[in-house]
């Protein structure tokens, strides 16, 4: 996928225009969030679980290389083959290259967001073999051939009406005429479409979860059990996972499988919980024969020891997306790669650099409501600062934002006369509004006032109120 992370000032404009989405960001924004609470309320231990699952993290983090390792040697143990991958050409050469040994012409899928960063269906085509997407979302937007626009719910951005028109323009061999107005018709048409590619596939290809070291398994999230399907019926099962994914052992990837679904969906636990070591034994009923991991750096090891360490506890819930006011109002696409919301935000310009996703880090609030619903307490706010700062330092800033951060840096440097510009500036906004309540437009303010009014200021400034109140 071409990143439009350089876009993304135009890319929200152009969402914020779209009443489609804007209905279904609606519904999101009061759907997962009040799950979330709902079922961390039931779970007497759900903060202290959220203690222990960053704790987790942070000890595999400072260890990786040595957890990664045992994960690697268990999985050969078992008859399984780990490949590392250190950008994402490398993982698609390696994907390619097992599809092609295995004289794979279909692919079936699961939902992976490492398959997205590493654009590996386009690879796939482009040599001959046909990804075949299971999970519903992916599958929705893979036949519109759009990206996914939210972590755990890929179409999230689209309509009902909108996925029956899809289905009508691409499943030709169904009568034209046919019922599709209700979910349960969209999912069995899905079904039937899906079902023969789950049997015709010869390759399965899925993320992975969680990596468990001391036994080389890994651990596998979905709600529709298609990636159950995906990795059992072909012959080979290729897992690819991004390194920072490993956990040293059940118990606690257990301990974080409890986070999870809750931040997610406010589920328990998601519906399919798959652990997978190695092929298929000599007793097993089914499985494939030939079992691969492949480990994806991409950028990792840079963030690691780096201020954007702590970036790589996260998990892909989705719980800083829903509750995040920026991406409700736009969505996933507008951050224009694979990730968004506050975790894109950070993870983004870690991955890409800097310069190739300017906008992002200033794409928040910092109301600090990500931090609070992560569950691996992950400090996006004060990452999105450090961004910030860089971007300042490295002068990628427009000359206007580092002109006035200039100028605030001076005046906050003089109390007095802060207090003296900022009791003009609070005068000069009173008489503009003119008794109105709030402003419709302000010098240096376009871009809030272009869609919204700006509260005129009431009452005294902080400063008169603070000296008020130590008196
Ligand atoms: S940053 Fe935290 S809340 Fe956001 S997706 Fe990652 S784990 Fe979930």
């Amino acid at each position: 996928m071409e990143a439009t992370t350089r876009q993304f000032t135009g890319n929200a404009r152009q969402a914020l225009k779209n009443d489609n989405l804007r209905a279904a960001l609606d519904k999101l924004s009061h759907g997962f969030p009040y799950k979330r609470l709902e079922a961390a309320a039931r779970l007497p231990e759900f903060e202290a679980l959220r203690d222990q699952s960053r704790d987790i993290k942070a000890h595999v983090l400072e260890n990786l290389d040595f957890y990664l390792q045992q994960f690697e040697s268990k999985v050969i143990e078992q008859g399984g083959q780990v490949h590392w991958a250190k950008d994402a050409a490398e993982a698609r050469d390696i994907i390619l290259a097992i599809c092609q040994e295995a004289g794979a012409e279909t692919v079936t899928k699961s939902k992976s967001m490492i398959g997205e960063e590493i654009a590996i269906n386009g690879h796939l085509e482009a040599n001959g073999v046909r990804p075949v997407e299971t999970d519903l979302g992916e599958y929705i937007i893979q036949l519109r051939k759009e990206p996914p626009s939210h972590l755990i719910a890929p179409a999230i951005h689209l309509s009902m009406d909108q996925v029956a028109d899809t289905f009508k323009d691409k499943h030709r061999e169904f009568a034209a005429d046919r019922p599709l107005d209700q979910p349960r018709e969209l999912l069995e048409e899905a079904r039937t479409m899906l079902r023969r590619e789950f049997l015709a596939a010869d390759v399965g290809l899925t993320g992975a979860n969680l990596l468990i070291a001391e036994t080389g398994s890994i651990a596998l999230v979905t709600n529709e059990g298609n990636a159950d399907l995906t990795l059992t019926l072909p012959n080979t099962h290729i897992a690819i996972a991004s390194i920072e994914k490993a956990v040293p052992t059940l118990e606690d990837a257990t301990t974080i499988l409890r986070v999870l679904a809750r931040s997610a969906t406010g589920q328990e636990l998601s519906v399919y919980t798959t652990f997978v070591s190695g092929p298929k034994r000599p007793d097993d009923m089914d499985g494939p024969e030939n079992f691969h991991v492949v480990l994806l750096d991409n950028g990792r090891t840079q963030m690691l020891g780096s201020e954007f360490h702590d970036m790589l506890r996260c998990i892909r819930c989705g719980a800083c997306l829903n509750s995040c006011p920026v991406y409700g109002a736009i969505g996933g696409h507008a951050y224009g790669w694979v990730y968004s919301g506050p975790m894109g935000s950070v993870l983004m310009p870690g991955i890409l650099g800097l310069e190739q996703t300017g906008d992002l880090p200033n794409a928040s609030t910092l109301c600090g409501t990500c931090e609070s619903v992560c569950p691996m307490r992950i400090p996006l706010p004060a990452m999105l600062r450090r961004w910030r700062e860089q971007q300042h330092a490295r002068r990628l800033t427009s000359t206007k934002s580092r002109m006035m951060l200039k100028l605030w840096a001076m005046l906050a440097r003089r109390p007095g006369l802060y207090r003296a510009v900022m009791g003009l500036g609070v005068g000069f906004m009173r008489a503009l509004a003119g008794g109105r309540g709030s402003l419709k437009s302000l010098p240096f303010a376009g871009g809030w006032t272009a869609v919204r009014d700006l509260p005129a200021p009431e009452g005294k400034t902080f400063t008169a109120l603070w000296k008020e109140r130590r008196k």
